[in-house]
């Protein structure tokens, strides 16, 4: 197969895209590929590797390059409490690091892989846990969110979590109509926030189906988190929208420390380093760990361009 010119690849990429969704379901290709040996070849772009030590030598570097980062430790919808066990003592070892090394990191949790569908109980004196060294390490926790079935009992733990420990940064979907609502209650309570459109596959009932209505939610959330909102993050790669937030900004005379754009390590490298070179605030999102294969699946199936760039990076050898 000839991997010149990007016109004879992109018939394939409807195919491409749904295989890769496809595959990143299968417990058997899973396997095959997160144990390959060039798999740490193909991924590095958009995951720091398998290992603490790996993301913290990436958010070094990031730190020398003038960005802040978010460790996210790979792991999804945990089945027994040993493994929320794990994700809370590899979180705190994170933690542990980023202290000691004063390095600009935050850690990004998700619920279930605390153990939520297991036991609450477990989940929130897990994220207490983990609440409570960040308070100590001068750190946040980010409560990645997950589908509408734990948007409630995510926000009632980052509600209680940040009224004890004060080092949490929740996060809210744009695409959801209760949004507004949600972020008027944060704001009050003065809970950081972080902003974006939403990842998961919702219902019309419950949020926006297209694009344009997303993107307007955005905008409109945006500025109210930037008018009234504690040191908000604006986590999306969308040229248009982060425009309309630096105007709004330049408006209302906001101050570049008073917010931040998040985005995904490896995305949009070249806005990263214009929002950077222009003096904002940029933290990137660092995914490490051994359950890899999902997150990178997913990040492929997003984008063609980054089909392209595995294609590209096989074909080199
Ligand atoms: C830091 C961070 C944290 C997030 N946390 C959550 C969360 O907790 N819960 C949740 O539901 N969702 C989360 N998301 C995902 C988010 O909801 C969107 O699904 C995702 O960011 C794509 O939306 P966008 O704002 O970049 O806009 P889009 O309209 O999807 O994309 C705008 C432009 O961004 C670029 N782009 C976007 N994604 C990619 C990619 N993968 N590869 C290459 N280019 C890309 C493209 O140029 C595209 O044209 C997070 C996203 C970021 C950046």
């Amino acid at each position: 197969m000839r991997l010149r010119g990007r016109g004879r690849l992109s018939a394939f990429i409807p195919f491409l895209r749904g295989a890769f969704l496809y595959l990143s379901e299968r417990r058997a290709s899973r396997r095959l590929i997160e144990d390959s040996s060039v798999a740490h070849r193909l991924t590095r772009r958009f995951i720091a590797g398998r290992r603490l030590e790996d993301a913290l030598d990436v958010i070094r570097g990031l730190a020398g390059e003038g960005y802040l980062a978010s460790l996210d430790y790979l792991g999804e919808n945990v089945t027994a409490l040993a493994d929320a066990d794990a994700q809370r003592i590899a979180y705190c070892s994170a933690l542990d690091r980023i202290s000691r090394e004063r390095l600009p990191g935050t850690i990004s949790v998700k619920v279930t892989a605390l153990g939520l569908e297991i036991s609450e109980e477990a989940c929130r004196s897990n994220m207490d846990t983990l609440a409570r060294l960040a308070a100590a390490s001068g750190t946040r926790v980010e409560m990645d969110m997950e589908s509408s079935a734990y948007t409630d009992r995510n926000l009632a733990i980052a509600h209680e979590m940040q009224a004890r420990h004060g080092s949490i940064r929740a996060v809210i979907q744009a695409y959801l109509y209760r949004s507004e609502s949600d972020i008027d209650l944060l704001c009050r309570e003065r809970v950081p926030v972080r902003l974006c459109k939403g990842a998961y596959r919702e219902p019309p009932a419950i949020a926006w189906p297209d694009k344009q209505s997303v993107d307007a939610s955005f905008v409109r959330l945006m500025k109210t988190l930037l008018d009234r909102g504690e040191y908000p993050a604006l986590a999306t790669h969308d040229d248009a929208i982060i425009e309309q937030a630096l105007t709004h900004v330049r408006a209302r005379g906001i101050a570049s420390d008073a917010f931040e754009f998040e985005m995904l390590y490896g995305v949009r490298r070249d806005l990263q380093r214009r929002l950077r070179d222009a003096g904002c605030r940029v933290r990137l999102y660092v995914p490490y760990g051994e359950a890899w294969y999902p997150y990178f699946m997913r990040r492929l199936a997003e984008r063609p361009a980054n089909i392209l760039f595995l294609l590209r990076n096989l074909w080199r050898g």
